[in-house]
C-alpha cells in the first residue's frame, strides 16, 4: 500500500497513541476495581456490626445499673422511713419488727451494693470496648475516604490523558489515507499494527527477520508501506 512519508510517521504515531490509549483503560479498570478498596469496605462492614454489638451491649448495661440504682434508692427509702419509725414508736413489739425489718433491709442493701460494684465494672468494661470500636470505625473510614480520592484523583488524571491522547489521534488518522487506515482497524483488533525494525527484528511481533525479508523491506520505494512477514503488520522505515 502506498502512504507518503508524513503519512508513515502519523501511522507510526497512531500506533503508538492506540498502545498508550489501551494501557490507560488498563489502568483506569485496574484503579476503579481496586482489591484494596475492597478490603476496606468490607473492613468497614465488618466494623459497624462490631460497633453496634458494643453499643447494645453498652446500652443494656447502662440501663441495668439505672435500674439497680433504683432498688438501692428504694431500699433506702425504706430504711429511713424505718429508721423514723424505731425512733417514734412507744410499742416495744413494734420496735422488734422494725429492728428485724431494718436488719434484713441492710443485708439486702449490701447485697444491691456488691450487684451494683459489678455491673458498674461491666459497664465500664463495656464502655472501653465501645470506645475502641467507635475509633477503629473511624480510622477505617478516614483510610476508605482518602483512598477513594485518591482513586478518584487518579481516574480524574487517567481520563484527562485519556482526552488528549484522542484529540492527538484525531490528529494523526487525517494524515493516513483511508485504504491503509481501514487495514490498520483491522490488524489492530487482534495485535500491534504498526512497527518498526530495530536490530533486525520487528518491534510489532518481536520476531526476527531474514535478511531476503529485511532486504525486500529496504528495496521498496519510499512511498510504499512495508509489511512484516512474520505478522503482517505495517512496517514504517
Ligand atoms: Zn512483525
Amino acid at each position: 500500500m502506498k502512504l507518503d512519508k508524513p503519512g508513515q510517521a502519523a501511522l507510526l504515531k497512531l500506533g503508538e497513541i492506540d498502545l498508550a490509549l489501551a494501557k490507560l483503560k488498563a489502568e483506569l479498570l485496574r484503579q476503579i476495581d481496586s482489591k484494596e478498596l475492597a478490603d476496606l469496605q468490607e473492613q468497614l462492614t465488618l466494623s459497624a456490626g462490631e460497633l453496634l454489638a458494643a453499643r447494645t451491649e453498652a446500652e443494656n448495661l447502662s440501663l441495668t445499673v439505672r435500674r439497680s440504682e433504683e432498688d438501692i434508692r428504694l431500699v433506702d427509702e425504706r430504711l429511713a422511713r424505718d429508721t423514723e419509725r424505731l425512733n417514734t414508736t412507744s410499742s416495744p413489739k413494734d420496735a422488734q419488727a422494725i429492728e428485724r425489718e431494718i436488719e434484713s433491709l441492710k443485708k439486702r442493701m449490701s447485697d444491691l451494693e456488691d450487684i451494683e460494684l459489678g455491673l458498674l465494672a461491666e459497664l465500664e468494661a463495656s464502655e472501653k470496648v465501645l470506645a475502641q470500636a467507635t475509633s477503629k470505625k473511624e480510622s477505617i473510614n478516614t483510610s476508605l475516604v482518602k483512598l477513594q480520592d485518591e482513586i478518584q484523583a487518579k481516574v480524574d488524571e487517567l481520563k484527562s490523558q485519556g482526552r488528549k491522547l484522542t484529540a492527538d489521534k484525531a490528529v494523526v488518522v487525517e494524515k493516513v489515507s483511508q485504504e491503509v487506515l481501514s487495514q490498520y482497524e483491522k490488524l489492530a483488533t487482534r495485535q500491534i499494527a504498526v512497527g518498526t525494525v530495530d536490530d533486525r527484528g520487528c518491534t510489532a511481533c518481536r520476531m526476527n527477520l531474514t535478511v531476503g525479508a529485511l532486504d525486500n523491506i529496504k528495496s521498496l520505494p519510499e512511498d510504499e508501506l512495508a509489511i512484516c512477514p512474520e505478522c503482517q503488520a505495517f512496517i514504517v522505515r
